[in-house]
């Protein structure tokens, strides 16, 4: 069997479009399968960011909000970002967290919602979406007048778009689940959603840089997502915000910081938004990050998003099949990604008891995957730098690990901080 499946694997790996890539990319030793997570370092981001340290911060100072061009980095960032995510040229704002530009689009919905009070969000989101609606709606019962109260109301995902109404001003939903791996059908929620003439708000955390997105296609009114997942734009990379053509003129969001106004340096009485996506934009830019950020989107410049697609499913594809052919279930792993591609992420997931001491059995030998509570042990394929000797080399190494079950008990008892 292993014969076979290397043999598979080394000709998967020869005939790779995307195998030119991998040098871009600073691999650690073993198999990185986080970068789901947290994305790995570019040797452009790595150099670009040293630059910006040394020549544009150290010597040239302030000089260099323009001479560098710190001041239209975002801008350039959301270009790069645009055709990854299927959006038309000025609909992508970069900057702050995800939860914030959230944060910002639930703001910018409820100020033009009329009497629509409703917030429908997937009960296995992300908490962070969750808390952020959560946080919004309770801003704006506390300054409500008379009227009904808004509220953010969490179904499973089978029977969420059977509860909207006209009531409902926004359906928030995360492409694909961070848990399970299961993608959604977005163009499908947004046909539901806008039945009702309600707002579509896709947050891309899990998509960006993985998935085939198709936001313009899809007619989805906002979106979020991250930079430093399948974007590699490192720790806490600046996120981005989109907002479809047709809210752009009437967009308007509570932030209202200085970088958004439409003449920052006037320095005028009274906040006047920005004619486009610049009013998604609130203070000053964390340039170093967004330098790392810039970097690394040049990297998959140009890439045909559909292609990565393809890759990443036979990618995750293959690992799950290595994985049932070893006959894991036996030794109670539970596949929990759909097999049927349309339905699966970048990631395949597995339920089982010691899934924290598994994760961590792995990872002391050099296969980096996450653990999600209560049971879940995650592994990301990042379809730019793994190849499918990789996703091998994971399959054989878990395999491995859940024959030493006392060593998994061990393992399991003593939990870090950040799983
Ligand atoms: C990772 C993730 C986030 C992260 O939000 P931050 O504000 O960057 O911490 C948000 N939403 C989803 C669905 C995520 O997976």
């Amino acid at each position: 069997m292993q014969a076979e499946w290397q043999k598979e694997a080394a000709m998967a790996d020869a005939s790779d479009e995307f195998a030119s890539l991998r040098a871009a990319f600073i691999l650690p030793e073993g198999v990185y399968l986080d970068g789901n997570s947290l994305g790995v370092l570019t040797v452009a981001a790595r150099d670009a960011v040293q630059n910006a340290l040394i020549g544009e911060w150290g010597q040239g100072l302030i000089t260099s909000w323009n001479a560098a061009g710190w001041i239209d980095l975002a801008a350039r960032c959301a270009s790069r970002i645009e055709p990854i995510i299927g959006a038309v040229s000025g609909t992508v704002a970069v900057g702050d967290s995800t939860s914030i530009n959230l944060f910002k689009v639930l703001g910018a919905i409820a100020l033009k919602a009329g009497e629509r009070r409703r917030i429908v969000t997937d009960a296995a989101n992300f908490p962070t979406d969750i808390y952020i609606a959560e946080g919004v709606v309770r801003l704006l019962n506390s300054a409500r007048g008379p009227g009904e109260h808004w509220q953010v109301e969490c179904y499973d995902r089978s029977e969420l778009f059977a509860k909207l109404d006209e009531r409902v001003a926004a359906v928030v939903l995360t492409e694909v689940d961070y848990r399970t791996g299961e993608r959604i059908d977005a163009a499908a929620g947004v046909r539901a959603t806008h039945a009702v003439g309600a707002q579509f708000v896709l947050d891309l955390a899990h998509s960006a840089g993985a998935l085939d997105v198709d936001l313009n296609h899809w007619d989805v009114d906002y979106a979020v997502g991250c930079g430093y997942k399948y974007l590699n734009g490192g720790p806490g990379a600046p996120a981005f915000l989109y907002v479809a053509p047709r809210h752009q003129a009437t967009f308007v969001q509570p932030v209202q910081g200085w970088l958004g106004h439409a003449a920052p340096f006037e320095f005028a009485k009274g906040y006047r938004p920005a004619p486009g996506i610049e009013r998604a934009q609130v203070g000053t830019p964390a340039v170093l990050s967004m330098t790392a950020l810039y970097a690394a989107l040049g990297v998959i410049q140009g890439v045909d998003m559909r292609r990565v697609r393809a890759k990443s499913l036979a990618l995750t594809d293959f690992f799950m099949r290595v994985i049932e052919q070893s006959g894991l279930a036996a030794r109670g792993l539970v596949n929990v990604t759909p097999r049927d591609p349309a339905r699966r992420g970048s990631q395949v997931s597995f339920r089982h008891p010691q899934a924290y001491g598994l994760v961590q059995a792995l990872i002391q030998r050099g296969v980096v995957g996450d653990f999600r509570a209560p049971d879940i042990a995650r592994f990301g394929f990042a379809p730019f730098y793994l190849q499918f000797s990789d996703a091998l080399k994971a399959a054989l190494a878990i395999a491995d690990c859940l024959k030493d079950g006392e060593l998994l008990q061990v393992l399991d008892a003593d939990r870090n901080a950040v799983t």
